[in-house]
């Protein structure tokens, strides 16, 4: 093991690392998973308790989706989806269309939730182009928001660690208030607070804008930091009322992370772009997609030389083991009582984290759906500065007992996979409190 080890620091560059840490960080070789857990090549458990980065819903090599994937393996593994096209990427958009239910009436494939993002923003940049209104260029997002990490969806990330060092590099949107109050809380009145802000930014730039960008209910990246549906329906009506579209970000809380099959669905409302990543295919592959209605996809419909054609393509656009993939993750959420089966999971967890409200060092315990989190804090119930790297002490103690957590920063959290017992999630947060003991 530690030979895989030693083999891998020679050849490879890991992602969101500074490489340097793994001088005395252990590198953890995994060999093998099953339902939530991952084996290692030494044959220690552990625990996925963030689903592999958000991506995973049912478990590691999942009975019902590896079938699925071994089999479109053997009929068809990729054929371009210009000019060509396959059941999968069809049966797919058919698919997620109903779930969503109309205006939502066309599928745009990408490859990543970043890629997804880039398309939703060219989209609209372009759309408001083709209808004679070239002058709506520029994007709003919000403080604390995460679209990814190439250059247009870093550009809308407001994440200071991750975007600070490309500045130069980067599109410059206009930035609202986050929604959400202190320690990642839902927070009324810093919804409205944040409401309030953008209304003026629009008011005064509307013109020049193209498209408010969010992560409904949960800024995750930025450390869980959630807000109510009411406040969505309120950015909705603005987006209205300024002629702007609206691209809501569901790469992390889509397929049911936030309770409801997709987070804007607990507000009522309909976004004008809907992206979609990680959890489409069951953690499987890497796919995105961009949902749209009809309205958009008109305005993109014309001939070929007058250049209306949204003219963006991956190598991988629509690729059929992707689909097969997601398309068995639809069929478990068809065939499973999944959404009432993960509200009792909720439950469980929030039993669990009772017993660390009141505890010295922790501060905004909170749960929406299947996310859930709070912040460390020191003595005198302040942030640690995060140079103090607190919440990697968690994430090291919670490898000694077979767990994987990785906090932002000082936010714990934890997003397991749907297929979580109600004991292991009762164990996961007992290792986090016992990680909580460890860091402070
Ligand atoms: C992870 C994430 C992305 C980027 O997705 P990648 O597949 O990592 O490119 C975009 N938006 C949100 C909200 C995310 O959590």
């Amino acid at each position: 093991m530690s030979d895989l080890c030693a083999r891998d620091l020679r050849v490879l560059w890991h992602p969101c690392t500074q490489m340097q840490d793994h001088e005395w960080l252990p590198l953890v070789p995994i060999a093998r998973g099953e339902g939530p857990w991952l084996i290692a090549e030494s044959g220690k458990r552990y625990f996925d308790g963030i689903s592999s980065w958000w991506v995973n819903l049912f478990g590691h090599a999942n009975p019902t989706i590896s079938a699925a994937v071994a089999k479109q393996a053997h009929t068809l593994e990729h054929v371009i989806l210009a000019g060509f096209t396959h059941r999968p990427a069809i049966e797919l958009a058919e698919r997620l269309l109903a779930l969503v239910g109309p205006p939502f009436s066309r599928v745009f494939y990408a490859d990543s939730g970043s890629a997804a993002i880039e398309v939703a923003l060219k989209m609209s940049f372009h759309f408001w182009r083709n209808v004679g209104q070239p002058g709506k260029q520029r994007f709003v997002v919000f403080d604390g928001a995460y679209h990814g990490e190439t250059l247009g969806a870093l550009s809308m990330t407001q994440v200071p660690l991750y975007r600070e060092t490309y500045g130069a590099l980067l599109l410059d949107p206009l930035v609202a208030p986050s929604p959400s109050g202190a320690f990642g809380s839902v927070d009324p009145a810093a919804s409205a607070a944040s409401l309030d802000a953008l209304r003026t930014l629009l008011e005064t730039y509307a013109e020049t804008v193209a498209a408010v960008v969010i992560e409904p209910l949960v800024q995750c990246a930025a450390g869980m930091r959630m807000h109510d549906p009411g406040f969505l329906s309120r950015l909705r009506s603005l987006c209205d009322r300024y002629s702007v579209h609206l691209i809501a970000d569901e790469v992390a809380v889509g397929f049911g992370r936030t309770g409801a099959m997709f987070a804007h669905q607990k507000a009522g409302i309909r976004p004008d772009f809907l992206c979609l990543g990680k959890g489409l295919t069951g953690g499987y592959l890497p796919l995105s997609c961009v949902l749209t209605n009809e309205h958009v996809y008109a305005a993109f419909y014309d001939e070929y030389r007058t250049l209306k054609a949204f003219l963006h393509s991956h190598s991988f656009t629509g690729n059929p083991l992707a689909c097969a993939a997601a398309l068995a993750s639809l069929d478990i959420f068809a065939t499973e009582p999944v959404l009432a089966r993960n509200a009792k999971l909720g439950t469980a967890m929030d039993k669990a984290l009772r017993e660390l409200a009141g505890h010295p060092h922790v501060r905004g315990i909170r749960r929406m759906g299947m996310i859930a989190a709070f912040d460390l804090v020191d003595g005198k119930g302040q942030p640690y500065p995060w140079q103090e790297r607190r919440g990697l002490r968690v994430y090291q103690h919670a490898l000694t007992e077979g767990a994987l957590l990785r906090p932002l920063g000082n936010t714990v959290y934890f997003m397991p996979p749907y297929v979580a017992t109600p004991d292991e999630l009762a164990w996961l947060v007992s290792v986090a409190a016992r990680g909580v003991e460890a860091a402070t």
